[in-house]
């Protein structure tokens, strides 16, 4: 949806409220009182639902991503929007001057949502040959004293670790410039699928292998350098091929990894600036989000609304 549809078919706060109870009541209200989901009606006096069997009246927002927040329905679809819309990713500097709203509300909503993306991806795990690394982001630690001297290079506190995982199917040559070309760049010889990406406490291997064994189905063949920080992981998936890759190397034998982090660390420097260390995950949940419906044929708004409506406790 582009942003003149987008207008013409959110006008008014109401359209948006309607919208918005409409893809709730599709998507099932729960009822505290029945602790299931029930049958609600929506008593439009009071923007609430009301359970069919035993009359308990809940808010509109409850359960949802908005709940308690004090921003407009209308807001929240914009914001929502304008976070889908675009392949890249918006500041909320820039989207609260562009909605003129205060910074702090637009952050705090924008990372509900990118909270909200996580948790729908979490829901999924990866499957075929899966290309494994990781990565040093450049992220602050809010909480650390200002005037605490700054370590350099690995484990720094200005980095923060970043488990990636990427499918990564074979595709033959004659494919690949059936579809792309002689000459393109985006002929790795490989296809990409989807994407996962998590910030690290560490990267040891009982680490690895937690993260690995949440995010990978267990039939996974995994392709990786050689980190012996990986050595444990056949404990969790089927196969694993380690190789010993030089930098020069990297793009042959992890050419879509490499990829996701070069292109996620532009995202976070170039659009975000300093960004904190505890909501590193929530900017790379944005990312990883948008690539994994970038062949999507359905319209990322309405896929973005039935993750808007999903109650925290499913
Ligand atoms: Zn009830």
């Amino acid at each position: 949806m582009n942003l003149l549809k987008f207008i013409q078919k959110f006008p008014t706060e109401e359209k948006c409220l309607k919208s918005f109870v409409k893809y709730r009541l599709e998507r099932g209200v729960t009822c505290a009182k029945c602790e299931k989901k029930t049958i609600h009606y929506f008593v439009k006096a009071q923007k609430r639902f009301e359970c069919k069997i035993c009359k308990k009246r809940t808010s509109y927002k409850s359960g949802t991503m908005m709940e308690k927040s004090k921003i407009g329905i209308q807001v929240w679809f914009m914001l929502i929007h304008l976070m889908t819309s675009i392949t890249k990713s918006m500041s909320a500097l820039e989207v609260s001057k562009q909605l003129d709203m205060r910074y702090d509300t637009i952050w705090y909503a924008m990372h509900k949502i990118r909270c909200a993306m996580g948790k729908r991806d979490a829901k999924y795990k990866l499957d075929g040959t899966v290309e494994l690394d990781d990565a040093f982001f450049v992220a602050v630690d809010l909480d650390r004293d200002s005037d605490e001297q700054l370590k350099r290079g690995r484990g720094s506190q200005r980095t923060a670790k970043v488990l990636v995982m990427v499918e990564s199917e074979k595709v033959s040559k004659k494919q690949m410039i059936q579809k792309y070309g002689k000459a393109s760049r985006h002929n790795k010889g490989r296809k990409m699928g989807f994407v996962k990406m998590v910030v690290m406490e560490d990267l040891s291997s009982p680490e690895i292998n937690y993260e690995a064994k949440n995010a990978l189905k267990s039939s996974v063949s995994i392709i990786a350098d050689d980190w012996r920080g990986y050595r444990g992981l056949p404990k969790v998936v089927k196969k694993v091929t380690q190789t010993v890759t030089p930098p020069e190397k990297a793009m042959e034998h992890l050419p879509w990894v490499h990829t996701v982090i070069s292109n996620a660390k532009k995202m976070t420097l170039g659009v975000h600036h300093s960004v904190g260390k505890q909501y590193l995950q929530n900017y790379l949940n944005e990312f990883v989000w948008k690539i994994n419906r970038r062949h999507f044929a359905s319209d990322p708004f309405e896929r973005a609304m039935c993750m808007a409506v999903d109650e925290y406790w499913n």
